[in-house]
């Protein structure tokens, strides 16, 4: 008896959630081919009408699900009720049929006292001391719900997911972990499920996830992102910064579109303080984390070989769509001979 958890993504704007249910099934292969598609009731998600309620849940992407006895978690795509692609799925915007772009994700969140309604270390009225000592820290004096933090990467390690790393995070209770591939959408999917393994066992804690950008508004503390690193065949072969320059520039005439997609609220973020840009600029520069795009040192130091870092994407942000277009913009710039 398999548990297949489907999972996708609901229609709610503007920030999409994570939704699930599960499927038994007898004599599974264990294979992503073998699982059906599957529907729900959209009327319930905001992604149809009451009249003619169901949606369609494609299986695009599987592992084994770490933490339940013959589980597996099937992200799926979600399509209307004629299969065509429905207007809530970013995934099939992702033009990369060739797993050409490479993604690396660093993802910051706040875990979150449903309670106190503030982050973990927050006490119940007023604050802790300010910003400085928490990034990366250790110690109960400034790490706050380190056990969640581990039990999340054990269980996406398990899980077959690529994280390259976790962190805690410059606010307190706000942490960070990096996920990597080579492949738009597969990346997008490490991401959502990492995500939906984090919300899990935080039920277990009793703990819930921010995602939103600027949890603690206008305070003195930092809001969370989702930095976008990107590459693809050009940008890893290059050796010329002109390639470099040509690609950044490709992004200024874009920033709307790119910002639509960047996750809500982040106006909020970018405002050109805590490590950001403002929203309504565009710079791009080597090792500058100012800038809405950085090109790492590393990057250069290589002879112009690697990878370009957008920002501006936050903790709430959708991968695939932030993918999608980062890809769309990419490929507009001039370069290819
Ligand atoms: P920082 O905090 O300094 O911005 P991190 O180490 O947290 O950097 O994240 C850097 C990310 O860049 C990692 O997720 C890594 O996988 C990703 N990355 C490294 N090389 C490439 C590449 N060639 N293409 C895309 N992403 C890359
Ligand atoms: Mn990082
Ligand atoms: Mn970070
Ligand atoms: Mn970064």
């Amino acid at each position: 008896m398999a548990k297949l958890e489907y999972i996708w993504l609901d229609g709610y704007k503007p920030t999409q959630s994570l939704r699930s249910k599960t499927k038994i099934e007898k004599d599974f292969s264990g294979k992503l081919e073998d699982v059906a598609n599957w529907s729900f009731d959209g009327s319930s998600t905001e992604q149809a009408p009451g009249g003619s309620s169901d949606c369609v849940l494609k299986p695009v992407y599987m592992v084994k699900d770490p933490q339940r006895k013959d589980g597996y978690l099937v992200m799926c795509e979600v399509l209307d009720s004629t299969g065509a692609r429905h207007e809530s799925n970013g995934r099939a915007l992702i033009e990369d049929d060739d797993n050409d772009f490479w993604f690396g994700f660093e993802q910051e969140y706040f875990l979150w006292d449903p309670a106190t309604n503030k982050p973990l270390g927050f006490p119940a009225s007023g604050f802790p001391g300010p910003q400085g000592p928490y990034y990366c820290s250790v110690g109960a004096n400034n790490a706050f719900g380190r056990e969640i933090v581990e039990e999340h990467l054990d269980a996406c390690l398990d899980a077959g997911l690529n994280v390259e790393g976790i962190n805690g995070e410059v606010a307190a209770g706000q942490w960070e972990f990096q996920i990597f591939a080579k492949g738009a959408k597969e990346a997008g999917d490490q991401i959502w499920l990492a995500r939906y393994l984090l919300e899990r066992i935080g039920e277990k804690y009793n703990v819930s996830i921010n995602w939103h950008c600027k949890p603690l508004g206008s305070l003195d503390w930092n809001g969370s992102g989702m930095h976008a690193n990107f590459s693809n065949t050009t940008l890893r072969t290059a050796g010329n910064k002109e390639v470099y320059d040509i690609i950044c520039e490709a992004f200024r005439p874009v920033v709307s579109e790119h910002v639509e997609v960047y996750g809500a609220d982040n106006h909020l973020r970018l405002t050109g303080k805590h490590e950001t840009a403002s929203i309504h600029d565009f710079s791009y520069g080597v090792s500058d984390r100012g800038a809405s795009i950085r090109i790492p040192l590393a990057t250069v130091e290589r002879g112009w070989k690697g990878y370009l870092e957008d920002r501006r994407p936050n903790s709430a942000a959708d991968p695939y769509k932030v993918a999608a277009r980062i890809i769309k913009t990419v490929k507009t710039a001039e370069v290819y001979v």
